[in-house]
């Protein structure tokens, strides 16, 4: 009965989440439209330290305050959380959303069908408690827009767009072939231009053309490569991509729009440039030096990097470009965590799985192999409170609130846990049994306490 309500209440939400409406009751209680979710342990994204006697209260979209448990009695909407572990949704900040049919459908297929299929793998992706993503490049502006209007069911999805790059660089995926000309030669657009995933820029005003362009399109963030990629055919890792002037340029248009870039990079030279020039986020950066992850502390530049994908890319990469920079990358990645951790860098998590849904139904293990470097109640606030910090960076192009964390004011995005996270993140993974709770944007979408 409580949960038929919920769920009618969740429809009157979605309805009125352009007003926040607030009733509030002569004696101060919130009214109808919230709910109270008590006898839960509160992890608030921050802190591994856990808030316990304390309930957590929202109204339409919104935590509006933790309430202690001597006050549970004045409200009527009460989830019981049957002691479990509260935690905010999960956010994924390196996600790919329209990347995970395989590769041939992807660079030669229908683009409808891997529009489908995305949609399908979003409705997953929240269901294993993945409240929020950043979409770290691809034509993914009609999947948010379905989310966000209820049409599919999904993560909040922050759109880049096309990953922007120049010639030769990390999305440049024409064939090498020298009759395939650049397209301001008259050549064809290069795979993947036509759909929106990737765009060709050289030169400070093509780039701030191809920026501007996304930020028409809806990009909540740039993505902007600016060295070597293991994905890509031409480029080695050490290479470095973007002029200085180029990647300012870009910097500058995201900038006046309210926004921010994050680079795609492995080495030093293009992360401190990027840096430099005023990047937020890194992403990936397995080839970093000690120096430049004590610049990145110094700057609170973001590491968004992640450790499964190139595991799971190992089999699929078998001719030697490829194979040798996916090698590099792995053997880098103890050195970056190691030094990133020394230094106190912001790490958040993000796994930037790719064409293969089996390897991405994985997505949660990345958490668990994270243990090699951190412990559980770190990782989970990398999953949380750091996603928050990320894509909070978006500034005034952010079309949502406060996310990662469990305070008054943020959205109601909250899982319950049956067993804490934060003594083995690795729980997370196996959500069929653990994840009772899962709240996006004050609607239930799994309530089995
Ligand atoms: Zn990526």
């Amino acid at each position: 009965m409580i949960k038929k309500k919920l769920l009618m209440l969740g429809n009157i939400m979605v309805m009125s989440l352009a007003v926040v409406i607030v009733f509030w009751s002569p004696s101060g209680v919130a009214s109808e439209n919230s709910i109270l979710i008590t006898n839960v342990k509160i992890f608030n994204g921050k802190s591994g330290d856990l808030i316990e006697n304390h309930g957590v209260l929202i109204e339409n979209n919104q935590i509006v305050k933790l309430v202690p448990d001597s006050e549970e009695a004045d409200y009527k909407v009460v989830i019981d959380g049957k002691n479990g572990y509260l935690t905010p949704g999960l956010i994924d900040v390196h996600s790919h959303a329209v990347m995970g049919a395989d590769q041939g459908d992807f660079f030669n297929g229908d683009p409808n069908y891997i529009q489908l299929f995305a949609a399908k793998e979003m409705d997953e992706m929240l269901m294993r408690g993945v409240t929020t993503i950043r979409d770290a490049g691809g034509n993914a502006f009609a999947l948010k827009k379905a989310i966000d209007n209820g049409v599919v069911k999904g993560p909040r999805i922050y759109p880049s767009g096309a990953v922007i790059s120049q010639y030769s660089g990390h999305a440049d995926f024409r064939p090498s072939n020298p009759s395939r000309l650049p397209k301001e030669w008259g050549g064809p657009l290069a795979p993947g231009e036509a759909e929106g995933h990737v765009l060709i820029a050289n030169g400070k005003d093509q780039v701030i053309a191809a920026v501007r362009q996304q930020l028409f399109l809806g990009a909540t963030q740039i993505k902007l490569a600016v060295g070597g990629g293991v994905s890509s055919f031409t480029d080695p890792l050490y290479v470095n991509e973007y002029s200085d002037e180029e990647i300012k340029a870009a910097v500058e248009a995201a900038a006046d729009y309210g926004t921010y870039i994050q680079v795609h990079v492995f080495n030093d030279i293009g992360t401190q440039r990027a840096i430099e020039a005023g990047a937020k986020t890194i992403e990936h950066g397995h080839l970093l030096s000690e120096e430049t992850l004590k610049l990145m502390a110094k700057k609170d530049v973001f590491l968004s990097t992640q450790v499964q994908v190139l595991a799971q890319l190992k089999p699929l990469y078998t001719d030697p470009i490829r194979k040798w920079k996916l090698e590099q990358a792995l053997k880098g990645m103890d050195n970056m965590f190691k030094m990133a951790k020394k230094h106190n860098v912001k790490v958040a998590f993000g796994t930037d799985l790719l064409f293969s849904y089996e390897g991405r139904k994985k997505q949660l293990h990345d958490l668990t192999l994270r243990k090699e470097w951190y412990d559980s109640s770190e990782i989970m606030i990398q999953a949380t409170g750091n996603g928050g910090e990320v894509v909070g960076l978006t500034g005034l192009r952010n079309p949502y609130g406060k996310l990662g964390v469990i305070e008054e004011g943020a959205m109601a995005d909250l899982l319950i846990y049956k067993v804490n996270p934060l003594e083995d993140v690795s729980i997370v993974e196996d959500y069929e049994n653990n994840l009772q709770l899962i709240i996006k944007d004050g609607q239930i979408y799994k309530n089995t306490l």
